[in-house]
């Protein structure tokens, strides 16, 4: 290609990227964004338009003379793949250049300290989605996919679970599907995902805690979501915070992952279920290969009706995981920390304990300048999160 013709793609590509991120601009937009000159943008978007990318959808507030044009993408300009890995499920679906999720979640189990399996069980489960959508599939760009652990978006790797040595994990599921295939961490995916489409959307510094299974935080600096020297920025669940205490699944002991989790709460009700407490989660305890189970959404929808003992899981695991973020707060000072996951359904039950816990350790200067919120993007927010970091990907501009 000649320099001149790669200069265009760059263009377009960062005219799709903003059209994709704010969904309708005006060409005035576009160009104070981009520093290109009118004529271009014009130009530009006549030919993404031929090509099927953008339309126009619509016009915005007048300043006087005419009402100017605003662009948007074509809502079907494109199709991502989009996976979700847990430790012991995964889950996967489509969405469109509009970001709207186009077909029901399909659920399916996996276990991630498997590696071998787990790469098998996610290549089958793209075939297989494929083959049962009726849509273009010469229009998906790709597969997103959000991993636990520590990972480098970049370079594809994920250290913790699915690490191969020479090749990478995002290379082998490439070799295998025929797609091009982007992972990022889970926690940095939820917090992408509140940049650039939920309540971070206009904040300069925020911390996302992730609260699942395990505990991760996207942290947002500069309006910009911080992925830190080699990408592990936000491993804030591994820091020790219980002298000799417990062994994390990280192989250290004592991290605060280990007491202010879904699987530390899961551990806290069999450990008190074993001690004769009076909960009606002895209900949920399975047995699975040979080993008491319980879901830590359990623990929350008992919490929710008023089971007293659920209530204290959840008041603990606040209370610990609120000294944790005091000393978030204390390094970053930031306006904003957003609660994502599915626990967060346990809203004040979770919530004040934080608060509490706030008040108590940080400096109330650095206090008073953060509020608390949860959410609103959904269950759903892992899946979008990895959808996103494939479509900046995909439409890079360096
Ligand atoms: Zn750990």
């Amino acid at each position: 290609m000649s320099v001149k013709k790669i200069k265009k793609r760059l263009n377009k590509n960062r005219i799709i990227k903003l059209l994709y991120i704010h969904k309708s601009l005006t060409n005035a937009f576009l160009v104070k964004e981009t520093g290109l000159s009118l004529p271009t943008v014009s130009n530009l978007l006549k030919e993404l338009s031929e090509e099927g990318y953008v339309k126009i959808q619509g016009y915005g507030a007048s300043s006087g003379g005419r009402k100017p044009n605003l662009v948007g993408l074509q809502k079907d300009s494109f199709y991502s793949i989009a996976i979700e890995v847990e430790r012991r499920f995964g889950k996967i679906t489509l969405m469109n250049s509009n970001n709207d999720i186009l077909y029901e979640p399909v659920q399916f189990e996996l276990n991630i300290y498997d590696k071998f399996e787990t790469v098998e069980i996610i290549s089958y489960q793209i075939s297989n989605f494929i083959s049962k959508i009726s849509v273009d599939k010469d229009k998906i760009i790709g597969v997103g996919i959000s991993l636990p652990g520590l990972t480098n978006a970049q370079k594809g790797i994920n250290y913790n679970f699915l690490n191969f040595g020479d090749k990478t994990v995002a290379d082998i599921l490439k070799e295998k599907t025929g797609f091009e295939v982007k992972i990022i961490n889970d926690a940095q995916a939820r917090a992408l995902a509140e940049l650039r489409f939920g309540k971070a959307k206009n904040v300069q510094n925020a911390l996302v805690i992730y609260l699942g299974n395990g505990l991760g935080t996207g942290l947002i600096l500069n309006g910009k979501l911080y992925q830190g020297s080699t990408g592990f920025a936000g491993e804030f669940s591994h820091i020790p915070v219980v002298e000799n205490g417990l062994l994390c699944h990280c192989g250290k002991r004592g991290c605060l992952e280990t007491i202010a989790s879904g699987s530390a709460m899961e551990r806290m009700a069999l450990e008190g279920i074993e001690q004769g407490e009076h909960t009606e989660l002895v209900k949920y305890v399975k047995e699975k290969r040979g080993k008491k189970q319980l879901f830590y959404m359990d623990i929350v929808d008992s919490a929710l009706r008023g089971d007293s003992f659920a209530i204290e899981i959840l008041s603990k695991t606040g209370t610990e995981l609120g000294r944790g973020i005091s000393m978030l707060v204390q390094i970053l000072n930031p306006e904003l920390i957003i609660f994502s996951g599915q626990i967060l359904k346990a809203g004040h039950l979770i919530t004040i304990p934080v608060e509490h816990s706030l008040i108590k350790y940080c400096l109330n200067e650095l206090r008073e300048a953060v509020s608390i919120d949860i959410s609103d993007i959904g269950k759903e927010a892992s899946l979008i999160g990895a959808v996103i970091n494939l479509t900046e990907n995909i439409f890079s501009t360096q």
